[in-house]
Order: C-alpha cells, then structure tokens, then sequence
C-alpha cells in the first residue's frame, strides 16, 4: 500500500487518518499531518446473532396427595402407637389426628411438616404448571419461498 500523501511506499500497516473531513491511509512519517482515526474491522462490528429463545415457565406447586390421611393412619399403625401416641409426638390434640386420620379437616402446613419429619415421608407431590412462552425476537427465518426467490434472482 502506497502512502496517499508522499506516496511512498508503506511497510506494515498504514495509519489512518483524517485531514479536513479526509480519511486518508497514509505512512508513519505523514501520519503527523491529521488526526489519527481508528476505523473499526468489519469483524468487531458483526453482531452475534440473535437466537430464538424458547422460555419454559414452570410453576412448581405442591399439592397433599390424595389419601394422605390413610397414609398418616397406616404410618403410625404400623408403628404400633394409637392415636394419643402421634398426637403426643408432634405436639398436638388427640382430636387433630383424630379429624386428619379421617380427612375431617385438611392438613394445616405445620402438622404436615411434623408428620412428614415423624414418618420421614412426603405427604405433598408437586403439581407441575408449564406455560410455555415462545420469545420470537429474530426476523422470520428463512422459508422455501424465500429461498427459491433467492435462487431466481
Ligand atoms: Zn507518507
């Protein structure tokens, strides 16, 4: 490449620079006439593409599962210990496991969560809620009918 003010011939890479509103690629030794320019590479301006996203939504729920209160009962049968027994393990009324054992009442989250230690069990089972949400944020891609056009052109 020629040095666009003396001509010489430039070794290496040329400066660039800008004389009056004047992009010129000029050697080392001119390079002084103007004000050094950085011209970014094509390169380092090419934007990633942008890729389709598909974001699953899932809302974990978690639901008593059905028939937890004969679970409750044949846990604590199988450990021998009457009603008065469990209730006395987790701290509540004879009544309560009562009610539960029979599905009276539903489960208050506290007394799950002691049965659920007591008994090393799970007494709730997620309940899986997936909304998915199709993010579409790239051009249209390609379709055959594009493409044929291309080829026609
Ligand atoms: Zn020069």
């Amino acid at each position: 490449m020629e040095c666009e003010i003396c001509g010489e011939n430039i070794k290496g890479e040329a400066t660039t620079i800008e004389i009056n509103g004047t992009i010129m690629n000029v050697c080392p030794k001119c390079s002084k006439f103007g004000k050094k320019v950085f011209i970014k590479k094509d390169r380092e301006n090419r934007r990633p593409l942008v890729q389709k996203t598909t974001k699953n939504v899932i809302d974990l729920k978690e639901e008593l599962v059905s028939g937890y209160y004969e679970i409750i009962r044949r846990e604590r049968e199988k450990r021998c210990w009457d009603q008065k027994d469990l209730a006395k393990k987790i701290n509540e009324k004879e009544s309560i496991i009562k009610k539960i054992e029979k599905g009276d009442i539903s489960l208050d989250d506290k007394i799950r969560e002691k049965l659920e230690r007591l008994f090393k069990i799970k007494l709730t089972e997620p309940i899986k809620d997936v909304h998915t949400h199709k993010i579409d944020n790239v051009k249209r891609d390609l379709t055959l009918g594009d493409v044929v056009n291309i080829k026609r052109k």
